[in-house]
């Protein structure tokens, strides 16, 4: 369904000013309903008896597998909970690698032959379920005969009741597996490198005296979401975006962000009524979201949470990004999570704040005010400047996809290369490290000695430089270049497990220089000392959009991949192989599968956007093109034929010339386009494919917008049959 714009506009101006008033008053307090559909603590306390509770505590504290007893007994604590809140289903909910989350509903109860109803919820429904996810992208894990997918309960992070309208659903969070336990899921690789790091964590946080009581070491991760919304009856009246989540094509409005008017402006009523009734869906799913403001695009804001436990924090994330569009239809908005829905404007980005903390509560990456003397705290940090230096491609692809490529590699914050900015401080004591040096038989006294001569912190150390990829910002490195519609899971399982990989390696080092006579202060520091110095090439304090820093970068060997299908790559090279098998996070054949589905996603993505701009300019664009030529032409013979002089008809003339050019030029490079498409759907190999999408197809692309785009400046308003930017983005 498409409709014509002016029927668009009209539905919205005719809409009733309390068709947004239905929004209850909020006056209760976030506390007395904050988490009130999961079951919490507070809940398994009430409906598990004292012993279950206690066993489920510590089989999740010590992050074990529960007994078969145990799952029984939570099973009927879990099923009288929801069932009490009026849940009459249960899901298994899960992440399967489309990058959004799935479920299939049960009911609790089943009703037999005779007319009874029996329970159907029992430890096994809560443990382990079939879906039979067959159509879920597998990368070829699955062979047909064993094409079906098993869910399996995580029961660290917990469940909860999703609400939509009179429904209830008691959602179960879970892993996506093979038969063969082979990861389907964002999730078990997730798990897997949250547990390697960990471990390598602990063993080198007990080289520091002080840490005698740690026992565990978690990610935190703290994200922040933005988005774009657009009226519900004029996103309907876009063809792309209804199918691809961005505009293909339209002409940037004379007035974009230019005026800075947006950012942090005030919010319009409508949003802000949205905003607040999002809000209060997370926070009865225990999402703690505390921020909420304009972004720099007209139309654009967002939302951020506190930081938690980072497998909770991406389930919720996930969860989120659900409640953002199901929220959005209660308030006739759409949400428009894509990384860049319209062109010329600010992109929308999901920053993923990463630390790494112990259960006695100390953040591993915390200063202090002496960092320079704080040996723990530059060990921790060192190591994950390292670790992004050395696994630099990896990141980046970790965050690749055919919408994200919009805007690394855009001349939009941030590029493409990966660095890593620490600010100015901070950078001046890696220096001061970096050029002094121990003697082989240096004391405590001497490392103490050393690192006094390193200044203390005079001002600020977060200071912000907006165009970094990577910046560490007073107690937590920030990851900017994650899309807003990715799964948080990707990057943070390659974080974890290159860090937690960078720390064996610290570890091993210092041993080794121990066990050679060294002091173990002066170990640490020489292990310190050498990171800095190899990482080098990684810190950059300048200006990311600039073309100097991209030569700078080509000298120093930092990798630049701009788009999707070079930048995946890095996935499969020797290097990242090795990092994934020795971590213990994906397997060989995991590894592989989990490719293919990414190069699968972006050829698809790619396919999709090309018909759509295709039908659309056929359909739609040159129709309407070719009704105005017609009465230009018209115009200009009328005029001929009434003997006016030439210059008198020459401006229609020319109008004329001009639309029939560009009508010209779209027709051509459409038929281009579709054989371009032909061609590559042609080729034998995944990656073949996607190149060709991305360097012939693409292309073409963007070269039809720009005719297109120019026809929407030459016909007459009147007769253009797609809603503007203009109109996109300023009608709240
Ligand atoms: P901005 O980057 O927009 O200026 P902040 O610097 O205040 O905002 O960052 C806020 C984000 O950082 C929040 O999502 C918060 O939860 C997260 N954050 C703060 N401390 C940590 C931490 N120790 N670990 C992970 N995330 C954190
Ligand atoms: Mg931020």
């Amino acid at each position: 369904m498409s409709l014509p714009r002016f029927s668009a506009v009209d539905t919205i101006l005719n809409r009733n000013s309390s068709d947004y008033d239905f929004i209850d008053s909020q006056s209760e307090s976030i506390a007395s309903y904050f988490g009130c559909n999961v079951f919490s603590n507070e809940s398994m306390l009430k409906y598990l008896s004292e012993e279950t509770y206690q066993k489920l505590r510590d089989a999740i504290k010590a992050g074990k597998n529960l007994s078969r007893d145990l799952s029984v007994e939570v099973a009927n604590g879990m099923q009288k909970w929801a069932t009490d809140k009026g849940a009459t289903h249960y899901a298994h909910w899960f992440q399967p690698l489309t990058g959004r989350t799935a479920e299939k509903h049960d009911s609790f109860f089943n009703i037999t032959p005779d007319g009874s109803a029996i329970e159907e919820f029992s430890g096994d429904a809560l443990a382990q379920q079939e879906p039979d996810g067959s159509s879920f992208p597998g990368g070829g894990l699955r062979s047909t005969f064993e094409a079906r997918g098993y869910t399996a309960w995580d029961p660290s992070s917990p469940a909860f009741i999703l609400e939509v309208g009179e429904s209830r659903t008691l959602c179960i969070p879970t892993i996506f597996v093979t038969y063969g336990g082979e990861a389907l899921d964002y999730k078990l690789p997730l798990l897997k490198s949250e547990d390697y790091l960990e471990k390598a964590a602990l063993k080198v946080i007990k080289l520091f005296k002080s840490n005698e009581d740690v026992s565990r070491v978690s990610v935190t991760l703290g994200w922040e979401q933005e988005y774009f919304l657009v009226d519900e009856a004029l996103f309907y009246a876009r063809p792309d975006l209804m199918l691809t989540g961005r505009t293909l094509i339209g002409k940037i409005a004379p007035k974009g962000q230019q005026l800075d008017d947006h950012y942090f402006g005030s919010i319009p009523k409508r949003i802000l009524t949205y905003m607040r009734d999002l809000e209060k869906e997370c926070h009865k799913l225990g999402i703690p979201v505390r921020t909420r403001h304009n972004e720099v695009g007209p139309g654009q804001y967002e939302l951020a949470p506190m930081f938690e436990e980072v497998n909770v924090a991406v389930d919720h994330n996930q969860l989120l990004m659900d409640l953002m569009d199901r929220v959005a239809i209660k308030h006739k908005l759409r949400v428009l999570l894509h990384e860049k829905p319209f062109a010329g404007v600010n992109g929308s980005g999901k920053h993923n704040n990463w630390s790494m903390s112990t259960n006695t509560g100390k953040n591993l990456l915390k200063p202090g005010k002496q960092p320079g003397k704080n040996l723990e705290f530059l060990t921790f940090f060192v190591t994950t400047i390292r670790a992004v230096h050395e696994h630099a491609d990896l990141l980046r692809a970790s965050v690749a996809s055919a919408s994200n490529d919009h805007r690394l590699g855009a001349n939009e914050a941030p590029p493409a290369i990966i660095s890593v900015f620490i600010g100015e401080f901070l950078s001046k004591v890696m220096k001061d490290i970096a050029s002094e040096k121990l003697s082989d038989d240096a004391g405590v006294k001497d490392v103490m000695e050393l690192l006094s001569k390193i200044p203390e912190l005079e001002k600020d150390n977060t200071d912000r430089n907006r165009t970094s990829p990577f910046a560490f910002t007073g107690n937590k490195f920030e990851i900017r270049m994650v899309g807003s519609t990715k799964n948080c899971a990707s990057p943070m399982t390659v974080m974890n497990a290159i860090v937690g990989k960078q720390l064996e390696d610290f570890y091993s080092k210092v041993e080794s220089l121990i066990s050679d006579g060294m002091n173990k202060e002066a170990a640490i520091l020489s292990v310190i000392r050498t990171y800095i110095i190899e990482s080098e090439p990684v810190l950059f304090e300048g200006d990311g959009y600039s073309d100097e820093w991209k030569e700078d970068a080509e000298k120093r060997g930092l990798p630049n991949t701009p788009n999707t299908p070079d930048a995946i790559k890095a996935y499969v090279t020797e290097k990242s192989r090795a990092l994934f098998k020795e971590t213990n996070v994906l397997s060989e054949k995991e590894l592989e599968a989990h490719y293919e589905v990414m190069v699968e996603n972006y050829i698809l993505n790619l396919q999709i956007e090309s018909r759509t701009l295709g039908e659309m300019v056929i359909n739609h664009v040159l129709p309407a093109a070719i009704k105005y030529q017609n009465e230009l032409a018209l115009n200009v013979k009328n005029l001929k034929e009434l003997g006016l002089d030439k210059d008198k008809f020459e401006a229609p003339f020319t109008l004329l010339n001009d639309i029939a050019e560009n009508i010209a030029l779209i027709k051509k490079n459409v038929l281009l386009m579709t054989d371009e498409r032909r061609k590559g759907n042609d080729y034998e190999e995944a990656d073949e494919i996607a190149h060709a999408y991305c360097y012939k197809v693409k292309p073409l692309m963007e070269k039809i917008r720009v005719y297109v785009d120019r026809l929407e400046y030459l016909v007459s308003d009147e007769y253009w049959p797609i809603v503007k930017y203009r109109e996109l983005m300023f009608i709240k």
